[in-house]
Parts: structure tokens; sequence; C-alpha cells
């Protein structure tokens, strides 16, 4: 099956991963966060990674580290919702300055990426260098405003395993029907358009690696939806 692929992939010159430099996968490595299926009581997808409308409307600010992208993905739950490793691997931070407050937890894995949980209620229980297994509770749903009301929601990053300064779409790593789970939850998932280039990155999947610290790759002078 792998050399299969391995054969394709070679063949057509393509790669699984989309047109961005994120490693090329044979298939998606990772696992859902939450156990259960969705619903408006349960979980749903709430914001996609990547140049999304709310990513740009806080792109000099919010997200001006990230090159003005979501460089994660919004998945909405009650707080308190169980947290699973996406992936065996290796506690490399908790509560770290990487952000999405009020407490976070970043787990390495072997595959050469790593996933960040944001947003979560309470610090997590794990310690650094602590082994976890795919699917292990490791955290606690929770709210960036503490309210558990206003947006309760996880943000799950996946960077890479080394450095942690690359962000790459979950959506492709991460084993789901994503064009399912999309058509459900409080509002569309919707990209900003460059009216000069209007297809490029409007896709749930093909969106840009996200490289920290470097300038915007959404600063349109013909944005669509308008400027706020
Ligand atoms: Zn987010």
């Amino acid at each position: 099956m792998l050399g299969l692929t391995a054969l394709l992939l070679a063949t057509t010159g393509l790669s699984t991963a989309s047109a961005d430099s994120s490693p090329p996968q044979e298939e998606r490595p990772f696992i859902m966060p939450f156990a259960g299926p969705p619903g408006p009581d349960t979980w749903f997808f709430l914001q996609a990674y990547g140049n999304t409308t709310f990513a740009y409307r806080f792109r000099n600010n919010v997200y001006y580290g990230g090159q003005g992208l979501h460089f994660g993905l919004d998945l909405a739950a009650p707080c308190g919702t169980p947290v699973r490793a996406i992936g065996d691997g290796v506690v490399f931070s908790v509560d770290s300055w990487h952000g999405a407050g009020p407490h976070n937890l970043l787990i390495n894995h072997s595959n050469g990426y790593a996933s960040f949980y944001g947003h979560l209620l309470v610090r997590s229980r794990m310690k650094i260098g602590q082994k976890v297994v795919a699917g292990e509770v490791v955290a606690l749903s929770g709210d960036p405003d503490r309210t558990c009301i206003s947006r309760p929601h996880i943000h799950l990053e996946i960077r890479d395993s080394e450095t942690h300064a690359y962000g790459y779409n979950p959506l492709n790593l991460i084993e789901a029907d994503w064009e399912r789970l999309a058509l459900i939850g409080a509002e569309p998932i919707r990209f900003e358009m460059d009216m000069e280039n209007p297809r490029r990155w409007t896709d749930l999947f093909e969106q840009p690696e996200t490289r920290f610290g470097h300038p915007l790759v959404n600063d349109y002078a013909s944005p669509w939806p308008f400027d706020w």
C-alpha cells in the first residue's frame, strides 16, 4: 500500500501535503483530539487553519506573529471536555510562552511533528518529558475568555518538532471527514480572498504553511470581504 502510494507520487511528482512545503504524508498520521461524534452539545469545527476571514481581520495584532494566518484549528466544545493526544509522543512543555491561554500543552511526536493544545481550562497534569499515547486524555478544553459561555473551544496547532517555528495545516494531518465537519457550526468556514488572485488559499486543505515571525502573507490591496 505504501509502496504503491510512493510509486504514484514519484510518477506524478505530486505531494499529498498540497502545494506547501510540509513533509509529504502517505496518510494522515493523527487522530481527533476529541472522542465521540461531533454535534452541537459535544464538539464541532469552529475555524479552519490558514487564511481565514477572522485571521485576516486581526492580521495586524493577534495573528501578526503567524503571518496573518490562523495558524491552528479551532474546535468548539463545552468547557471540561477531555482533550486527547492526537498521536504517540513526549510532553515538551506545559503552559509555555506559546500563548493561546489560559493554559496550553505541547507534545513532540516521533514523525517530525509536534501538537500544541491551547485554550485549556486548567493547567494540564502532564509533566515535561512524560510519554503519552494516541488517544490518552492529556487536558480539559476551556475558553480563552475564561467564561465558558463566550467562545469555549480549543486551538490545536501542528508544528515541526525540531524548531516549533513552522506551522502546518492540521486538516492534512488529522484523519477526519473535514468537508462534512465544515458543514455544521456557529457560522460558515470562510477564507479571505485576494481579488487579484481570488482562488488562492480559499480551500480547506490548500493553505500555506506558517513561518512564525515572518512577514504577513495576506496584506491584500484588494481584499474580499472588505477590510474592517
Ligand atoms: Zn485558534
